[in-house]
């Protein structure tokens, strides 16, 4: 049986195409590579009812993800995460089929293990021994993890003020950590040197390409948890918006082999108030966004002044009739509250930006009350132990609380 059905890589801008089986950057246009698979013999050979009785982690794809052999997968149990019914804060917000995609369940806490799980993998079947990247700490703490699995060596630079949680995630690994006073444009560019002076593999956001095929499988999970169906909307907190580009990746090549049938859902990139160069651009209907300078927000996640693929994302949000929303750091803390006194789940300020942009959206008519709605919530609030601002009162010994 074929484990895998990719074929190979090509350019979504100059259609050049490039081996799948040795290792592969940017394409020589500048652009990132997409994986393409052999769909048509997918759709003959592999029959949907045969992906139920599979264990329950991303996995249970791998005819439709890049790793060729199964023994060359680097496993922590990743995937299959829960798709909750949010019907108390639907109700709150108007919204009478409201969904959490719920990543703070997955190893490291965000739903990065997706992309490292897959990157990782692919990159012990192609011989990779070192690779550098730049990190705003989940991914970081998620490829340096899968790394150590692995036996691969990581060095990875990440913004001083990246959620600290991340940062020991990294150094307890074992792989070289730098810390940088700036942004994670700025470590980027520390990684771009290295990575050409070392002979190195770059594991920068969509340098390599494959971290892009683990996200996507929160697609094909949302696809199958939902009975092999669309919902109208997903709404995704978008920094490099890889995880976007994957969805839509995921449902594109779920209809093609015949599994999914109807409308692609509206896609919503949600980003912070301090950071929405994608925002901009689709105000504008621009094909790409431009530097968005002195970025600042508490979701740590989307502080991405200029993302790679953003003509990707932007792609992705036209093609579906779908839109770009900015949240400010207030609204998506009190929200972050409200969906914990709601429905008991504390999720991440990135998670807790969607959801207020599901909010907004309902209000304003642009879901319907009896449309079906997506959130990812991308990670674990516990990862952002201090970011909640929370005031208790502290007792003396002997003080009564009657
Ligand atoms: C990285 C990250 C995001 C943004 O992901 P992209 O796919 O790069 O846009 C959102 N939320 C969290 C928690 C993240 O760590
Ligand atoms: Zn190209």
């Amino acid at each position: 049986m074929t484990y895998s059905y990719v074929s190979h890589l090509e350019c979504p801008v100059c259609e050049k195409t490039y081996d799948v089986s040795t290792i592969q950057q940017l394409c020589t246009c500048g652009s990132p590579l997409l994986v393409r698979y052999d769909l048509d013999l997918v759709r003959n050979e592999v029959k949907r009812s045969s992906i139920r009785e599979r264990n329950h982690d991303l996995w249970r794809y791998h005819e439709l993800l890049p790793v060729q052999h199964e023994d060359h997968v680097v496993t922590l149990g990743e995937g299959m995460t829960p798709l909750l019914p949010m019907p108390e804060l639907g109700q709150s917000y108007g919204l009478n089929h409201l969904y959490m995609k719920d990543e703070s369940l997955i190893p490291t806490g965000s739903f990065k293990a997706r992309g490292a799980a897959v990157g990782i993998s692919k990159a012990k079947e192609l011989g990779v021994q070192h690779f550098a990247m730049p990190t705003n700490g989940n991914a970081g703490a998620a490829w340096a993890l899968y790394a150590a699995r692995a036996g691969i060596k990581a060095t990875i630079v990440m913004p001083q003020d990246a959620p600290s949680i991340t940062r020991t995630e990294v150094a307890l690994s074992g792989a070289e950590l730098y810390l940088v006073n700036g942004l994670i444009s700025d470590a980027g560019k520390m990684v771009a040197e290295k990575v050409t002076h070392d002979h190195i593999y770059d594991a920068s956001t969509l340098k390599e390409p494959y971290r892009i095929e683990g996200k996507k499988t929160m697609g094909f999970e949302i696809a199958e948890q939902l009975g092999w169906a669309m919902p109208d909307v997903i709404l995704y907190p978008t920094g490099g918006g890889v995880g976007l580009i994957g969805i839509y990746k995921a449902l594109q090549e779920l209809k093609e082999i015949g599994w999914l049938a109807g409308k692609f859902p509206r896609l919503v990139a949600v980003q912070a108030e301090g950071c929405a160069p994608i925002v901009k651009a689709w105000e504008e209907k621009k094909e790409r966004s431009e530097f968005w300078e002195q970025s600042t927000t508490v979701a740590f996640g989307i502080n991405v002044p200029k993302a790679l693929g953003d003509f990707l994302v932007l792609r992705a949000l036209y093609e579906t009739d779908g839109m770009a929303i900015a949240i400010s750091d207030q609204e998506l803390l009190e929200e972050q509250k409200h969906i914990a006194e709601r429905e008991g789940t504390f999720v991440c300020p990135e998670g807790a930006a969607t959801f207020a942009a599901a909010k907004r959206l309902a209000a304003e008519g642009w879901i319907g009350s009896d449309e079906s709605v997506v959130v990812l919530n991308t990670g674990a609030g516990i990862k952002y132990p201090d970011t909640a601002q929370i005031e208790v009162p502290l007792l003396e010994i002997g003080e009564s609380i009657i």
